[in-house]
Order: C-alpha cells, then structure tokens, then sequence
C-alpha cells in the first residue's frame, strides 16, 4: 500500500489481536497505555498540534526530552499528521540544540520543565509535556508556551483527519550521533520505518510467539531505542516499559517488577552486565534475551554476560540511523554452541556487499574491506547535505564507512570504522579489537585507545584504562598483556590510568574527545 503511514501501521495487528494489552508503562510517572488508548492518545496529539498550533504537512516539529510515555505519543502524533519529527539528545548545550533546530527548520518544539531553560530562546511556540514550568516569562513568550494539558484538552480522536500520506513521504529526521564528526540529519520516511520494523520483527527468534516485554532505557531520540526497541516492538504487539535515565539497580528491579523478556543495550551496559556480582543479587530469570549494538563488543564480554545471565540468549545486532536501525542480528539455534563475536546474519529484505575501501573491488568471504547495504529501509539522503549525501548513497548502496567481513557462513563480523582505525607506518590498527583485548583481562573494567602522532610511524596506538580498585597493575604490565596476544604493529606504546572512559548517550566512546585532548598537550 503506498498510502501507508508509520502510525497506521503500528496498529495494524496489534489493535486486531490484543487491543487491551499493555503497549507501553512509564516507570517514572507510574502512566500506562494499552494499545487501544495509544491510539487514542496519538490521534487526539495530532489533532491538537494541527488544529491548535498549526502544524501541518511536511512542518518539522522538534521533540527534545528524556523518555516517557508521552516520548512516543509525541512523536507518532506528529507523524500521524503528515508532519516529520526531528529529535534532539537532552543533553545537548542551547548551540548544539539551536544548530539542529536551525538545520531542520523546526517551527515547533515540544519539550519537558527540566529543559526549558535550553528551549528560552529559541522563540519557537513549544509544547511543554510531563509538567509545567513556573518560570516568570515574558507576556510574549508566555504566548507561545501551551502545556499538553491544555494543548489536547476539548479535543478528541474523532478530530484526526490526517492527510494522505504517502509511504515515500518523509516521517522523521533523526540525527546520526556525530561520533566521527558533526551530526547529520538523516531523512527517513514512512516507508523506511515500515520496513525496518517489518524486517525485525520477520526473523525466528523475535518472532517468538506469544508476549514479549521489553525495557527501554536507551534514549528514545536515538534511533535504536525509538525505532528498534519503541516503534518496532510495539507494531508487533510487544510491551515497552520506559525510563527516563539509565541507573543499573533500577533497570534490575524494573526487570523483575515488569516481568521483561529483552533487554537491548550497548556496549557499556554489557561491561556493567559482565561484572561479578551486579546481576547476582536479583532475579531476572523473566529474561529471555539480552542484545548489544551502537558499538563494537569483545567477545570476552559477552562470553562474560552469557555466565551471569545463562537463561537468555546473549546476541549483537548491528545497525546505524541511516538504515533506520538493525541490519544484522545473531539468532542463535536452541541448543547451538555459541560463538561471540559476530553481528549475526542480515535481516530478511536487506542486501549487504563488503568491497575494498578505495577501488570498489568486491570482496569474498573473510576478506575485510567497507560494509555497504542496500534495502527499503535505507535513508533517503542527508538533509541539506548534498556533498555527504553522494559520499554515502552510490548506485544505491549505503557506504557504511564501517569495516567488516562476511566469514563463509554468512556471519557478519564489524571490526571497526574506517575513520577510526590508527595508521601505523603502513599498517592499520582496529582500536576497536586492542579495547574488547584489554577488557578480557580480569582487572580492567574499561578500555579506549586511541591514535597518538609519531614522527616515525605516523600514528601509535596508546590506551586508557579503568582498573578495578583494587588492582596493582602497572603500566608495563597492561603493555605486556598486549603484547604477548598481538602483531608487534599493535602493541600499545602507551597506557595511562583513567578513572573513566567518555560515552555517549547511545553507548560509543567519545573517542574523538580524547584524540583532541591528547594533541593539545603535545
Ligand atoms: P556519526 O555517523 O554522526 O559519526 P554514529 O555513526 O555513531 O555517528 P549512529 O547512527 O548512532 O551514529 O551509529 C551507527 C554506527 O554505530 C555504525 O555505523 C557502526 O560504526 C556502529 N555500530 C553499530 N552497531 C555496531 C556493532 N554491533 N558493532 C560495531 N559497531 C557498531
Ligand atoms: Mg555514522
């Protein structure tokens, strides 16, 4: 059906099926909403956005807050009228956030009391959900700020009348996380959340009959937690129980609280999972899959989290914004001694080529070059970037800019990205397998390593590193551990001891941070 939106289809089956169940519970507020009064309160959203604030077909509206239940109500409202929804990270400074509003044209803002002070000057008329600000504004301001209370009171589902919309037509614009360089506003349509949540959701272990619960912790403006855990799971009739922030001991009651089957995270909440200890204390037995992905993850922890969590199935899935989330997913066999360490096979309807960085040349099996994917639910293009819009998309093949191969199976192994690997005299280092190295070593909580300039070689690979508190490792002795499982071309020529490792709201080290800090004390 090319008149399809995302929001007509996330109630396709479930409003069939189970209109009564659970669709999504906010941990924080104590609000949940069954699937048939989501629907409800999407459509009377949208109604009101349009008729009381005036947004219309193809307007761009900002949501900036922390999830809720409101989060997915917010975004599926503005969808659901034709409009496209572009989602800001909470903790982005007023520049960050006025540059995106700014590059995506946004003319409306829906945000939450804590932020507002962010959202001042933006002079935008702005929804403010989840509370209300006491703030003393000026008569002109205050004009412009309606509280959802009042935005959607008198109005109700019979006042949706939603547009045609076209599966081709643009629904969102998610930014990328600008880990290697300023954040890019993906274009993704109607289509390519259809898709994407379609080719998920088609495989054999999520299919898994019956009810799935799912926990999301990861921030819903990033598309794994909005598309593939939020939109994806629901359109199948799965539960979202949503928290605000992240907070481990919280995440573990609400497990057991909610009964919640899968956990989708990133690669900082498997090391917290692999730890000794955390997972013992409580029962999570409810769980039945644990999945990573944003980033690369050693084998030894996962290995790790499958010993602490051995009743569920322990996966990777890969993905990234321009392909509006997952594009390769372990499904491991009941019984089936498991591997770590790669990503999986493609999801149904996605194609996937691995070819030589600067020739194109294609790749067979177990040859490492730049992963590129091709299927409905890749991107449209940046917006308002031609330049890295044709860098990307060529003869319709999204170049990933992450290396990886294809073993003779069909697993696809992602090592690292292309920008982030240390070019040592004329070799390249992946920081990304010297990290998962240093964090099987039993007193290394946490690991990045970085390029650091060397007149000889070019670039050195040097490390920082988390000790556990009350380890008396030194520096040679981490050197050591490296060397002895390492090409002489990898050793690390420098550790220093860290108290932490910079992360990102979707889980990646902020490895361009560090490189820019240990230049500037050169
Ligand atoms: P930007 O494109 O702005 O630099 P970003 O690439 O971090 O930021 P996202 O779209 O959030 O923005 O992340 C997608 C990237 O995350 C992928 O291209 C890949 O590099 C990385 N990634 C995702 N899953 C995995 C995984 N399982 N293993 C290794 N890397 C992964
Ligand atoms: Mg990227």
């Amino acid at each position: 059906d090319p008149y399809l939106s995302m929001a007509t289809f996330l109630f396709q089956r479930p409003l069939s099926e189970f209109p009564d169940r659970l669709a999504i519970a906010d941990t924080d507020s104590g609000h949940s909403l069954s699937f048939r009064s989501l629907q409800s309160a999407i459509r009377t959203t949208g109604a009101a956005l349009s008729s009381r604030l005036g947004v219309g077909q193809s307007d761009v509206v900002l949501i900036f807050a922390p999830n809720s239940l409101l989060f997915p109500v917010c975004f599926l409202g503005v969808v659901s009228i034709g409009a496209i929804a572009t989602t800001v990270n909470p903790i982005y400074t007023v520049w960050e956030l006025t540059k995106q509003a700014k590059d995506s044209k946004a003319k409306v803002v829906i945000t939450v009391p804590e932020l507002w002070p962010k959202i001042k000057d933006l002079n935008l008329p702005t929804v403010i959900i989840n509370g209300k600000t006491n703030d003393t504004l000026s008569p002109t301001r205050k004009s412009q700020i309606t509280h959802y209370a009042d935005l959607i009171s008198g109005i109700s589902e019979t006042d949706h009348k939603p547009p045609l919309i076209r599966q081709s037509d643009t629904a969102a614009l998610l930014y990328s996380s600008g880990t290697t360089g300023a954040s890019k506003g993906v274009i993704l349509t109607h289509g390519n959340f259809i898709a994407a949540a379609t080719m998920v959701t088609a495989d054999q272990n999520m299919r898994n009959e019956g009810h799935n619960v799912f926990i999301c912790f990861l921030p819903m403006f990033h598309i794994f937690g909005l598309a593939v855990i939020t939109y994806g799971q629901m359109s199948r009739g799965n539960s979202i129980i949503s928290m605000g922030r992240f907070d481990l001991d919280a995440v573990m009651k609400t497990i057991q609280r909610y009964g919640v089957t899968h956990l989708f995270c990133v690669p900082p909440v498997m090391i917290a999972l692999a730890k000794q200890g955390t997972v013992q204390k409580y029962n999570l037995t409810s769980l039945r899959f644990v999945g990573s992905g944003a980033a690369p993850l050693g084998k030894d922890v996962m290995e790790a989290v499958f010993k602490n969590i051995p009743y569920a199935e322990i996966v990777q899935g890969y993905g990234m914004t321009e392909t509006c989330g997952i594009i390769s997913l372990e499904y491991p066999e009941k019984g089936e001694a498991r591997q770590f360490g790669s990503t999986g096979t493609l999801v149904p309807g996605v194609e996937a080529k691995i070819v030589e960085a600067d020739t194109l040349k294609l790749l067979p099996p177990n040859k490492l070059g730049e992963i590129c994917v091709k299927g409905p639910n890749i991107m449209q293009g940046y917006f308002n970037n031609s330049e890295a819009t044709e860098f990307t998309l060529r003869e319709g093949w999204l170049h990933t800019g992450d290396l990886g191969y294809f073993d003779e199976k069909g697993q696809l192994f992602v090592v690292d990205r292309l920008k982030e690997l240390i070019k040592y005299k004329g070799y390249q280092v992946a920081p990304a397998e010297l990290e998962g190295l240093l964090l099987s070593h039993p007193e290394i909580l946490d690991a990045v390593v970085i390029p650091f300039p060397d007149d000889e070689a070019g670039e050195v690979p040097v490390a920082y590193v988390v000790k556990s508190p009350n380890s008396s490792l030194t520096e040679v002795d981490v050197q050591k551990f490296i060397a002895n499982l390492v090409a002489p071309y990898k050793k690390l020529r420098r550790v220093t001891f860290v108290n932490s490792v910079p992360k990102s709201a979707s889980g990646k080290i902020l490895r361009r941070e560090l490189i820019e800090k240990a230049r500037s004390k050169l």
